[in-house]
């Protein structure tokens, strides 16, 4: 064998030769096992036996290319085997010259490309699969899109109706603040003449006209309480003073001198924790600690008082509790005892208008803080509100 004949058959590239008419002349081992044909049982064979019917036209027109003394590069494309399967190739065919120069056939080299071809193809289905995972990444993105534009939207309409709610409420308060105010005026004069028409003829009209005056008299001095408690629940709000340096002990100091003779009268034993200083309206916070106490010395049961004033740090503001051994609260009645003219009890059982705790609440939440109860019917009641500490 020439050493071009063995280089020829140690290639792994099929290496073929053909007559113009297609007639196969030469045929390598590496054409052997690509193509699965013995070599003696192809030569002088016609290479359509080799064609696919998918590229039926192409080995004519290959040879038409040659016939005109072209070549055809690296040209992918598929070819049958002996055992009717497929293999993809890439071609390289040149022009065989004899030598005077004239075309007499054409050589081919063929690579199998199989493996590069299943690569290219499980890259174009990895392409595919990113292109639907960025199309549902997009989709994704357009419905959280629309998810935040509809919760803005929400947003916004929310707040347009708390700015809403916080008008009327103020519309509100400032006609309670109005008619109340106005009232007391005209009230005033009828508790007066009330009280004239009591001393002129009391023993003087009959046993029931007695009674009857008795009555309007007390009706009409608790008007006056309750149109002052209103007046008070609108003045926090709008007579508040602005918040600064709040010591709390001070103001318990001044809450206890306003309650001393009710303490001694129930002998109540009232204790308390080391209080802070806040930011907070002195003012209100004496009524608020007021409110609170008073309550604890006044629902207490068959035993002296006993009230507590605790303050705690939590999550960066303070929570008081003010805590008694009091007659508790039902719990499901807890909510409501918050709200204007709110009572459990009746006045002969405990004497009270029912606006304390709504203004205590109101206060602070002016104030920036909530206020809640937690209590068990019998044994005592605790009420906690929160207040910003202050900060230098
Ligand atoms: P008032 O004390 O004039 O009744 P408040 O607004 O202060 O009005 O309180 C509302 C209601 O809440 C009271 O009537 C009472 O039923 C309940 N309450 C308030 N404080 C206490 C307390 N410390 N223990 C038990 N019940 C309380």
């Amino acid at each position: 064998m020439s050493l071009l004949a063995s280089i020829i058959d140690s290639s792994d590239d099929a290496i073929i030769s053909k007559s113009l008419d297609g007639t196969i002349t030469s045929w390598n081992r590496a054409a052997e096992t690509m193509y699965g044909y013995k070599a003696e049982e192809i030569l002088g064979k016609s290479i359509a036996l080799l064609s696919h019917s998918e590229r039926a036209d192409e080995m004519r027109d290959i040879l038409q290319r040659i016939k005109e003394g072209q070549r055809v590069d690296h040209y992918d494309t598929l070819r049958l085997r002996s055992d009717g399967s497929t293999i993809a190739i890439s071609l390289t065919v040149s022009p065989i010259r004899d030598l005077g120069g004239n075309i007499i056939g054409a050589s081919s080299i063929a690579r199998d490309i199989t493996q590069r071809k299943q690569g290219e193809e499980k890259f174009r289905h990895f392409l595919e699969h990113i292109d639907a995972e960025k199309k549902a990444l997009d989709r994704v993105n357009d419905e959280l899109r629309m998810e935040i534009s509809q919760r803005q939207k929400t947003e916004e309409e929310l707040q347009a109706k708390s700015r809403e709610l916080e008008r009327s409420n103020a519309d509100l308060e400032h006609f309670a603040y109005i008619a109340s105010h106005d009232l007391q005026e005209p009230l005033r004069m009828v508790a007066s003449y009330l009280e004239l028409l009591a001393k002129r003829y009391q023993g003087q009209l009959d046993e029931k006209a007695d009674k009857f005056i008795g009555y309007a008299v007390d009706g009409a001095a608790r008007m006056q309480k309750l149109i002052e408690g209103l007046l008070a629940y609108a003045r926090v709000e709008r007579q508040g003073k602005a918040l600064g340096a709040t010591d709390c002990e001070a103001v318990l100091q001044a809450t206890l001198l306003n309650l001393q003779v009710t303490i001694e009268e129930k002998s109540a034993r009232v204790s308390h924790d080391p209080l802070p200083t806040v930011l907070g309206d002195a003012d209100q916070l004496t009524i608020l600690f007021q409110n609170l106490i008073g309550n604890a010395l006044k629902f207490c049961q068959n035993q002296p008082p006993c009230v507590h004033i605790g303050a705690t740090m939590q999550d960066s503001e303070w929570v008081f509790a003010v805590r008694d051994n009091g007659i508790g609260i039902v719990p499901e009645h807890a909510g409501r005892i918050f709200m204007m003219f709110q009572r459990l009890h009746t006045r002969t059982q405990y004497a009270g208008l029912g606006i304390g705790l709504a203004i205590a609440k109101k206060i602070v939440e002016r104030h920036g803080g909530r206020m809640w109860v937690e209590a068990q019917s019998g044994q005592g009641s605790t009420f906690f509100f929160t207040l910003r500490p202050w900060k230098a």
